[in-house]
């Protein structure tokens, strides 16, 4: 066979000669751009240009600060496509830990969104390898800023070459991208993305069984480009062909909504608290949209709670897939969908079995493993669910910090999961979010899950807090839904038939809001922080 190298330069290629036609929606903060994939492909070989007239060589990283929209996109295949690597920053991330990702990638060169300037201001003076600033903005007047050197992206193209060529002398297995997992503790950690790594994860977006991105499509990532390469949707879609829609900096449950309804999206992906603030807004204003066009809406990152999919699902007529995987995992690793013969049982038998996370994509392995060793494929044993395959990374950039994330040829996930008789995989907790209660293991996203079912329930996380006499006890932390109401009693009178008497929590309590991390999910630290004392008497 012959070696054909796996090189993302050859996704775009292949969308500009079969797909010239097809459309890319881009809503950026002065309105709505259309243009397609003939443009889309002359506009980053311009981009491929000028970096390289910049000074970038192979191998150096270019960082984006960036929401999701067409320039973003075009950095995606133009700076692995000179053979550099694409460094998505987490524009969310504290400034004291950007400026250490920055400094940590050596990023040489910076293309940022206006809205960002403010950030890069606070830390200039504590970056030691920028060189240059490119600011992506449809502005033909550069605002006042005392960064230097910075260009307009627009200005920069503008006078670069459109029919540049793409190396085709890359390796496979050189960095392509790389991007760093939100810390909630200590300082966030690098994983490397190569070529291959990318290319093998994109066929697997695209088969059947997982989530079948197609020519057909219209996909919208609302999983940002920072958040694991908006889970590899910008790469299937291109290579694919597929019409994309780009939500922009502002993704209200309204203007996500509109932009589902104009632009007919058959497929988007998110975190679970983004489809529950369009859930809401269904559910007060649905006769203003037109959601028949979806044909899943991906949801990961975070459990995403039985009663939400059975919302969407009953109420909207909008397809959920649960899936899962993580920064270290590209991100693809597990997706649920029914096997054949599961498609005749009852409808609530189903939901069950779609609202876990699902088996592994072809290509993939994983074991469950505690300390008897290889936990029972019987949905009960609890054990940490390890990954191996192309796709997986099998270090940390130059992290000097201990980590027994890789050891034995398998990434240790952290994630503590059952797996059944077919396969599927339930994730009960992140080792760190598992309540400890009285030596017994209680998880907190089946309390959750099943407390995001109760008719007045908007949002609700459990944390374990700790106990005198028991280590540790669950407390749920709940926000009602707006004008409904429900009492700490009623609530655990809801819960008691469905758990153990042990697991039911020992309080609840009533917030207008959770904390959120920097990608959407609910911030159990910060809880687990106020509430230290609160069982204590
Ligand atoms: P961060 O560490 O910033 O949250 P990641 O997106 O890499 O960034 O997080 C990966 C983790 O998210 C997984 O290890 C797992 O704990 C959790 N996760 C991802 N998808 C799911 C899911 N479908 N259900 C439950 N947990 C999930």
């Amino acid at each position: 066979m012959m070696e054909g190298s796996l090189l993302i330069s050859k996704m775009l290629e292949r969308a500009e000669k079969l797909f010239p036609k097809k459309e890319v929606v881009s809503r950026t903060s002065s309105g709505i751009h259309r243009f397609n994939y003939k443009e889309l492909g002359e506009r980053t070989r311009r981009l491929s240009s000028a970096l390289e007239t910049l000074g970038v060589e192979r191998g150096d990283k270019v960082a984006t600060l960036a929401w999701n929209d067409h320039r973003h996109l075009e950095a995606y295949f133009a700076i692995p496509g000179i053979g550099a690597v694409l460094h998505t920053i987490n524009i969310r991330l504290s400034p004291e830990h950007i400026a250490y990702i920055i400094n940590h990638a050596e990023d040489k060169v910076l293309l940022v969104d206006p809205m960002f300037l403010p950030i890069l201001d606070a830390i200039k003076d504590h970056l030691s390898t920028v060189e240059a600033i490119i600011l992506m903005t449809d502005e033909p007047q550069l605002p006042e800023t005392s960064l230097s050197p910075i260009y307009s992206y627009e200005e920069l193209l503008s006078e670069a070459n459109p029919n540049y060529e793409f190396p085709k002398d890359l390796d496979e297995n050189d960095p392509a991208g790389m991007c760093f997992t939100s810390a909630t503790t200590g300082k966030p950690k690098g994983v490397v993305y190569s070529h291959r790594g990318i290319t093998l994860h994109t066929f697997a977006l695209g088969l059947a069984d997982s989530a079948a991105i197609s020519e057909s499509d219209v996909c919208m990532p609302v999983v940002p480009m920072f958040h694991a390469n908006a889970w590899g949707m910008p790469f299937a879609s291109t290579w694919y062909g597929t019409t994309q829609v780009m939500p922009g900096p502002s993704f209200t449950p309204e203007l996500l909504a509109e932009l589902i309804t104009q632009e007919k999206v058959t497929i988007t992906a998110g975190v679970p608290t983004i489809w529950l603030g369009l859930l809401k807004e269904l559910d007060a204003n649905a006769e203003k949209y037109d959601m028949s066009s979806l044909r899943a809406v991906l949801c990961g990152g975070s459990a995403a709670p039985m009663g939400m999919i059975r919302a969407f699902e009953q109420k909207h007529k909008v397809p959920f897939i649960h899936a899962y995987g993580m920064t270290e995992t590209t991100p693809l690793a597990t997706l649920s969908r029914l096997k054949s013969y599961q498609e005749d049982l009852p409808e609530e038998d189903k939901l069950e079995i779609r609202a876990k996370q699902g088996y592994v994509v072809p290509g993939l392995e994983i074991k469950v493993v505690n300390d008897e060793g290889e936990a029972e494929w019987n949905g009960e044993d609890m054990g940490e669910l390890l990954i191996r395959g192309p796709w997986i990374a099998d270090e940390y950039y130059k992290d000097e910090r201990t980590t027994d994330a890789f050891r034995d040829g398998w990434l240790h996930t952290g994630d503590i999961v059952t797996i059944d008789e077919e396969g599927i995989i339930k994730i009960a907790d992140r080792t760190k979010d598992l309540v400890k209660s009285g030596g017994e293991w209680i998880s907190t996203i089946d309390l959750e899950n099943a407390l995001m079912a109760h008719d007045a329930v908007f949002e609700a996380a459990v944390v374990g807090v700790p106990h005198p006499s028991w280590q540790e006890r669950p407390v749920a932390c709940v926000v009602l839904k707006p004008e409904a109401s429900a009492t700490k009693e009623e609530l655990l009178d809801y819960l008691k038939p469905q758990f153990a008497k042990w697991w039911i929590p020992d309080d609840v309590i009533f917030m207008d809001e959770l904390p959120k991390t920097s990608v959407g999910k609910f911030q159990k630290n910060s809880l687990r922080e106020e509430l230290q004392e609160h069982l204590i008497v």
